[in-house]
């Protein structure tokens, strides 16, 4: 598969590029060319397929021919050796778990997918590549377990100090090898703009192979439209409509659900769910996108000002405002409502949410209150909820037991450089070269 720029200026490109460049040279995010709907026979018999099975089917096209079919089944595989429940909570309502994965967050899935075909990518070639990531929260626990010994990669992962969970940080600074950790004197903006500016800065990439295991990498987004087949393959027998509530931040996992829903599978409906981050949420009120600084909340890996997918979900609607409208709505929630949504979700259904998973559920409840009962929402689960362990024994006043995956960091010792400045971090990314 080909991918373009979403600039339009740059040359189209293969998969392998698109993952070793992250962005296209002007700048635009990498969009694939084409995508064909699976057969319908995919979907009829998906109760008889695994989830590798699932996943080799629907990625196939666009990884291909770079990534051989042998290569390609052991890598989904290996990225999918955990399991992704539903659970019902009640006749309308389920929720998808994501968070049985190494570091408990639904991004584990793209890390260890992009890892994968890095590495393969990696194999014969002596050429580093530096991974560099800006963390909200998740993202750099997760890159750094899945890129963890993957040779001829080095990851460095950029931070908010004091910002992060104290088990997000230790995930992330606890690992060593090829993977390094900045805790960076600002806020999440401040790291992405840091990375950002890492990539326009010629000097650096003339010297170095610099790359995003960001969203905007083809290859950490597109694995996320496995979760909503997985999903399909658990409710199909409902013969409901299926709509899906995903808490979003950067807006890669629900685009990616848009790339399944164009891949054939019946997918009724999308419903963004944000915390006070709300920019589409207003978008889609006024048809005014406007890009705010981010605000600081309790689901803080949704505390994106301008989210860096949004892009690809209006190239998907062929840029059209009322087709958008019809496939996507999106509501916004306080921390007060979503305090209240994590208590009310304990008190009727005795299940703990997260955060995130709570701003979900809320989703599904706004966007019910209109429809009717031929609907199920699915709202996704992207964190463990003792990854916000604060949050959650305040509200629901219960100690937590700590999952093994958890446990197993927490006594670690964190190792991170803290820097200041786009200069230091230029330094520091020349000294290791
Ligand atoms: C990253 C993240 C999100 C947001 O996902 P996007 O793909 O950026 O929209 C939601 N919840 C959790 C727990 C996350 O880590």
């Amino acid at each position: 598969m080909n991918y373009y720029s979403l600039n339009k200026k740059a040359p189209n490109t293969t998969f392998k590029n698109a993952v070793i460049k992250g962005l296209a040279p002007d700048k635009g995010l990498y969009f694939p060319e084409s995508i064909t709907p699976l057969p319908e026979d995919f979907y009829k018999n998906i109760d008889n397929l695994s989830y590798p099975e699932i996943a080799f089917t629907a990625i196939k096209q666009f990884v291909s021919p770079e990534i051989p079919e042998d290569v390609l089944k052991t890598i989904v595989e290996e990225t999918l050796s955990f399991d992704f429940p539903i659970v019902r909570l009640d006749k309308n309502i389920s929720t998808l778990e994501l968070f049985h994965g190494p570091t408990m967050a639904f991004k584990d899935v793209g890390a260890r997918f992009m890892a994968r075909c890095l590495g393969y990518f990696n194999a014969n070639n002596t050429n580093e590549v530096t991974v560099l990531v800006a963390t909200s929260g998740d993202t750099g626990g997760a890159v750094a377990n899945g890129f963890l010994g993957v040779k001829g990669v080095h990851v460095v992962i950029l931070y908010p100090s004091g910002k992060v969970s104290d088990i997000q940080e230790k995930q992330l600074t606890t690992l060593g090898e090829n993977i390094s950790a900045l805790e960076v004197d600002g806020v999440f903006d401040d790291c992405q703009d840091m990375v950002k500016r890492a990539f326009l800065d010629e000097e650096l990439t003339s010297k170095m192979q610099l790359t995003s295991a960001n969203s905007i990498n083809v290859a950490r987004w597109l694995p996320q439209l496995f979760y909503f087949m997985f999903a399909y393959k658990q409710l199909h027998n409902t013969h409901k409509k299926i709509v899906f509530s995903v808490p979003s931040g950067n807006f890669g996992n629900i685009c990616a659900g848009m790339v399944a829903q164009k891949l054939g599978l019946p997918i009724h409906h999308f419903i963004a769910s944000n915390n006070e981050n709300n920019v589409v949420t207003n978008y889609l009120k006024t048809e005014d996108y406007t890009p705010k600084p981010s605000v600081q909340t309790i689901s803080n890996a949704m505390d994106v000002g301008n989210p860096s997918n949004f892009i690809r979900i209006q190239e998907l609607h062929k840029n059209n405002f009322s087709a958008l409208k019809e496939n996507l709505s999106s509501f916004s929630f306080t921390d007060e409502e979503t305090k209240d949504a994590l208590a009310t979700i304990y008190k009727e259904h005795n299940y703990v949410a997260d955060p995130h998973g709570a701003v979900g559920y809320l989703g599904c409840k706004a966007y019910l209150n209109n429809n009717n009962d031929d609907v199920h929402c699915v709202f996704l689960e992207t964190a463990h909820p003792t990854k916000f362990l604060n949050v959650v024994e305040e509200v629901i006043k219960e100690k937590q037991p700590l999952p093994e995956q958890i446990q197993s960091v927490i006594h670690k010792t964190k190792v991170a450089t803290k820097i200041g400045s786009y200069n230091e971090l230029k330094s520091y990314l020349l000294k290791k070269n």
